[in-house]
Parts: structure tokens; sequence; C-alpha cells
């Protein structure tokens, strides 16, 4: 319930500048009068529930008396465009609010607005499906036409299928499955790849260095397996939502000493969407606590019936760190990729094409990206060809043992250089011999090791909107995992507060990203990577926050925590009780001694008030003091009559109504 509903507060609701409101209730029948504080109850209620079609009805007339185009102004809730003839627009079945507004060609805080008075709350990154678009598009006079085919990441999807289909079947080849590993943090996805790698990857051949290049090879039975080597699946999901498909078959690693927990959840959901064959690898059963049972039990639980419990899930149990039960593991692998045997195909003997799946500038050698080989063969001196723009050309390859190579074949990965353009991760990339007519890719910044971030912070800016902001730089050690650091920020993203990355690289923490922080009010976030102490010793002379972590939902956190700071806490109002003015008896310049009778309620000395003179507030104050019969008094009820102690700069008069209040405020948290 409100009683009589401050203004401001109305604005605040209806999401619309205080000024605007102000202009815009007259016309729309409630004169609450220009210089109006509050608005009484009845009328508040009426406006909040009739304001959505009020507006529409303005906007409509507005829109029939303008012949001319206005120009959008971006608060002004004049019609978007101001057109008036009503403009198509095509909407997917699914589509993040930040591409609708986009599509529009209007902002994103008068989607977010357009939204919130259907009631959804919605991120910039939030998807909205059709019919919500729908809705809201009508409303701002769009007409709108479905798009066959849905999803952006869908066409993408398609784009990769169809350069990978292959019309003469005759000329495909098997070619080595591709697995991805992925599962709950800590249940020992990095130890069972290293083991893998340890034990496997030398077989008949004598010692080798193996490098870091985002993937490697195994061999079991004469056989290879490609292994992404990035676990966990939010560089997974990152990929992904570019469209990208490299796994053929994924291990889900769930520890026996720990089940199911929430990563796992969200994994075997990642795995289902992207209908990935999978196995489950039951790690850490040398643990003593290990209970495989108890796993199998909460696998079934969520759908996941293990083969032996008469379901179709095949469960490997292993110790990565004692190294059991691996080789049967690989087993399993090449049996389920045997069963998909006529998915896990490519045509060796034609162009190639690769998805990126790492990428980052290296200080001497300039971009060093990983491809992974789907189809076809990469050469030495091909182009490498990302949405038709030429991004450089195969200078020199090395393989995960660090050896260079002059071709790789399906299912390979390989260290490129040549790109002289840093592509993204997930990035599909064509490989060709001749790329007469294309046009090469433009470098978007300067090359260094920093690669600037359009991220959806800096588009907001372009925008002209003012927002508080985490400012954060990020430091990695690799780009796959400030890839996946930014794919969580962005879901964090909120309408308040946004999540501003000013710069992001690779290696460890350095004088320039103090000074940069310093600049920027900014805190230093690194993943994976040390401060040498020279450099803490200068952070803390500059004052600039230094924070190191190993784990990013860690380091998310800490971002969630600064939002959370920042976010204009809940002020709630709590009426108290109202004094009926009765009698003035002492006027001073900042104080007045006034005396009244309790209309209802409650009232007590020390609370804020406000000064209601026929029915609207005139100003507001402080009540200092009661009394009663020259005596003080904490508290008195409706009906009696006091004396009060009035601090404010208004001037109360007889008859005016003192209304007490507290208000309480209470810090907000993210959801
Ligand atoms: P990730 O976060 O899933 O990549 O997990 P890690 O591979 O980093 O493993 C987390 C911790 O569990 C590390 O301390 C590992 O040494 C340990 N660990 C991993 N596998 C096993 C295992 O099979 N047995 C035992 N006892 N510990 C393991």
């Amino acid at each position: 319930m409100f009683i009589n509903m401050n203004v401001s507060e109305l604005a605040r609701k209806l999401k619309v500048p205080i000024g605007e409101l102000r202009d815009l209730l007259p016309e729309l029948g409630f004169d609450i009068g220009k210089r109006a504080i509050k608005v009484d109850d009845a009328s508040a209620r009426k406006i909040i529930e009739s304001w959505h079609s009020l507006m529409k009805e303005y906007n409509e007339k507005k829109q029939a008396a303008v012949k001319e185009p206005e120009v959008e102004t971006g608060t002004s809730s004049a019609p978007i465009g101001g057109a008036t003839e009503v403009r198509e627009v095509k909407i997917p079945a699914v589509i993040t609010v930040r591409d609708f507004a986009h599509r529009l060609g209007t902002l994103v805080t008068k989607i977010q607005e357009e939204l919130m008075k259907n009631g959804i709350l919605a991120s910039l990154n939030e998807r909205i499906d059709f019919e919500t678009a729908y809705i809201v598009a009508e409303d701002l006079k769009f007409k709108v036409i479905k798009e066959e085919g849905g999803e952006e990441q869908q066409k993408i999807g398609e784009k990769l299928k169809g350069l990978l289909e292959e019309k003469d079947k005759e000329k495909l080849e098997i070619r080595p499955p591709v697995v991805v590993v992925m599962g709950h943090v800590d249940h020992g996805k990095t130890k069972l790849l290293d083991a893998i790698r340890k034990t496997n990857i030398m077989e008949g051949e004598a010692g080798g260095i193996t490098q870091h290049i985002g993937a490697y090879q195994a061999v079991k039975n004469n056989k290879l397996i490609t292994f992404i080597d990035t676990p966990g699946h939010e560089a997974f999901t990152a990929m992904r939502s570019r469209g990208a498909g490299v796994a053929d078959i994924a291990i889900l690693v769930v520890a026996a000493d720990d089940g199911v927990q929430p990563q796992t959840l969200e994994a075997i959901k990642i795995i289902e969407q992207a209908k990935l064959p999978y196995i489950v690898a039951i790690n850490k059963i040398d643990k003593p606590e290990a209970n495989i049972d108890k796993v199998k039990q909460e696998l079934a639980k969520v759908n996941l019936l293990p083969e032996d419990w008469g379901g179709k899930t095949i469960c490997a149990p292993i110790s990565a760190k004692q190294n059991i039960g691996i080789d049967s593991l690989l087993e399993m692998i090449l049996l389920v990729a045997d069963m998909e045997k006529e998915r896990i195909k490519a045509n060796p003997k034609r162009e190639a094409v690769g998805t990126v799946i790492e990428a980052r500038v290296d200080k001497g050698e300039g971009p060093v990206v990983t491809i992974l080989v789907q189809t076809g063969t990469l050469h030495t001196g091909d182009h490498l060809v990302i949405d038709n723009l030429v991004y450089g050309k195969v200078k020199a390859m090395k393989n995960y043992k660090n050896e260079i190579v002059k071709e790789a074949l399906p299912s390979t990965p390989v260290r490129i250089n040549g790109f002289k353009i840093l592509p993204q991760m997930g990035d599909i990339t064509e490989a060709k011999k001749d790329v007469k007519g294309l046009e090469a890719k433009r470098r978007p910044h300067r090359l260094t090791d920093e690669r600037p971030v359009v991220a959806a912070a800096a588009e907001e800016k372009k925008e002209g909107e003012e927002a508080k902001a985490v400012n954060v730089i990020l430091k990695a050690d690799v780009f796959g995992s400030i890839e996946a650091i930014h794919e969580s920020l962005e879901k964090i993203e909120h309408p308040e507060v946004r999540v501003n990355i000013i710069s992001q690289g690779l290696g460890n923490i350095s004088d320039s990203d103090v000074a940069k922080a310093e600049a920027g009010q900014a805190v230093i976030m690194g993943f994976h990577v040390s401060v040498p102490t020279a450099v803490e010793q200068l952070a803390r002379e500059k004052k600039v926050d230094v924070k190191i972590y190993k784990i990013i939902y860690e380091l998310i956190d800490e971002v969630k925590s600064r939002i959370e700071k920042l976010l204009a806490p809940d002020v709630t109002r709590i009426n108290l009780g109202r004094l009926q003015i009765l009698a003035i008896f002492r006027t001073e310049p900042k104080h007045m001694v006034v005396g009244g009778k309790v209309l209802d309620g409650k009232i007590l000395p020390g609370v804020k008030v406000d000064v209601i003179r026929k029915k609207v507030k005139v100003g507001e104050g402080k009540v200092e003091a009661l009394q009663l019969a020259k005596q003080p008094i904490t508290e008195a009820f409706e009906g009696q009559e006091c004396g009060a102690k009035f601090t404010g700069k208004v001037k109360i008069e007889e008859g005016d109504i003192l209304e007490f209040y507290r208000e309480e405020t209470k810090a907000r948290k993210l959801e």
C-alpha cells in the first residue's frame, strides 16, 4: 500500500525520468501539479495500473500528429524512431536482449524498460523467446516477421555443417574421435588429461616433451584419439556459442567422494544439448571415502542410469592420480567412436576446415593459434580465411609434441604461425590455396599482447548511458581462460552496474597493469598468473587492488560482491503515524514547537516527518522531541495530544499533518 507516494518513487516504478513524468502526467489526464512531490494513493495506483495502455495511446496520438521523423533521444518517451510508417523487424525463435535492441535500432535500456512493463527483468545477454520479443516489438510499433531457421548460433552451426559436408561419401575416411572432458571443478579433469597424456602419448616413441597447445593426441591400440586440453565446460560453451562443434565424444568426470554437483548437472545439460555421446568417468576411486554406488545412484536420479543397472550410461571407475582404469577408459572411448563411426569421418583430400581452439599473442612470435583440423588437410602456405576474410597464411605449423609439421590431417590439432590478425576461440577457419577476390581482415587495433576488448560494457558506453561500473583488468595464463572468464562475467551483467573490462592480456601482472588500474580505477584480477614482488609493492603504494585466482568461480564471486556493493540499497519507508497540528507555540528560523493530536498510528521522537498541507507534501524535516505537559515522552498514540519540536525549513501551519516515518535500507544482492 502506498500512502501519498513520492513522485520520484512513482517515476522509479514506471522507469521514466522524473521531469518527463511530471510533464507527461497532465497530458495523460492526471493533474498532480507541476511541482508536486507526492501523489495520493488512489491516483498513484491508477497511474501505475493504466500506465502501459495510456502510454500506448499517447504514443499513437503523437505518431499520428508527427509527420517528420523525430530524432531519437534515448530517454524520450516518443515512439522509437518516431517514424510514421510501421517498420518491419525479423526476430528469430530466441534472441538476446542486446541483439533485439540492435535489430530495433534502440537502446538496450529501452528494451529492458519495455520488458519490465511486462513483468520481465532481463539482463543484456539474457535470451528472450519469440513471443516475448513479439509483444515488445509490436508495442514499439514494429511489424514482426518470424525469422526462420532460428538463432544466430544455429546459423553458424549450419555454416560449419555446410563446410564439413561431403557430397561424395566415397571420399570419407575414418578420422580420430575428438574428446572433450567436462565436470565439476576439482573432480579431476586436469589430472585425467595429464594422466592420459603421460601414459599414452609416447607409446612406441622414445620420449619427447609435449607442449600445451590446447589439444593433444593419445594412441590406444594403434588408434589415435584427440583430446581437447582445456578442461571445463565454460570454455566449451564459449566455443559452442560461436557455433563451433569440435567434439565427438564427452567424458563427464565425477569424483567418487563428492558425487554429482552443480557443474556436473550443467555439464550434463551442455552435453545433451550438443547431442554428444558420453562416458562418465567416476574418478578418485583410490580415496577411502570413494563411494561408486552412491555416485551411480545420483546419476540414476538425473536420468543417467548406469549400464550395469540396466541403463545406457557407460561408467568407468578410474583414479587419475594412481593411473587406475585409464586404459579401459580409452578402450571405451574407442568403442563409442566405433559405434558412432559413420559420424566420425572426414575427407582428407580437400582444402581444410577447422576451429580455433586457442589463440594468443606471443611476445616474440606474434599471434599463435591452435586449430583443430576437422576436415581436409591443412598445409603450410595455405591461406587462412574466417568469415570470408583473409586472416593470414600458414607460415609454420607445430604439433603438440612441438615438432614442425608440413601438413595436418583431420582431427589433428596444430599450432600455427602466420595469422596476421588474432582470431577468437571458436572461429571457424577455412584453408584456401587461392584467395582471389577475398578481402584481408583489417587490423581492428594495434596488435599488442593485449587485445582491447570490444566487450558489452564498451558497446553500452557508446550508447551514452551512465551506469556504475566495476572496472576490471584481466590477466590470465592462456587465452582460453580469458574467454571463459569473459563468458562468465557476461552472465552476471546487471542493468544498474556494469562490469567493464578495461584491459585484458596474458602473463603475469606488470607495472603497466598497475598504472592502468590506477588511471581507470580498476581492480586487477589475475587467473593462474603471479605478481612479482616489485609490482606488488607498487600496487600497494598506488592503492590498487590485485587479486589472484586459481578458480574461475572465485574470481566471478569477487566481481559479484563488488557489483553488490555498488547497487543502490533498497529503501523501504515505514509509515509510523500522523499528527494533526492544532496549535503553533513557537517559531524560530529552523525550529518550531507545535501542538497536535495523533490521528493514527504511533509517533516517536527522533524520526523524519513529511509536512502535508491539503493532501500535498509541502516540506519535510525531523521531530526531535515530543512533550506531554512539558515532560518529554518517547511515544504518543492515536487520540493522544502532545507537543512536538520540529526541525526543518518549512513553516508549519495549523491544520497541517505531520507524517512520521522511518526508512529501512537493505543492501541488495545479485540473485
Ligand atoms: P579439475 O578442477 O577438475 O581440473 O581438477 P584437478 O585435476 O585439478 O584435480 C583436483 C584435485 O583432485 C587435485 O588436487 C588432484 O590432485 C586431485 N585428484 C584428481 N584426481 C584424483 C584421483 O584420482 N585421486 C585422488 N586421490 N586425487 C585426485
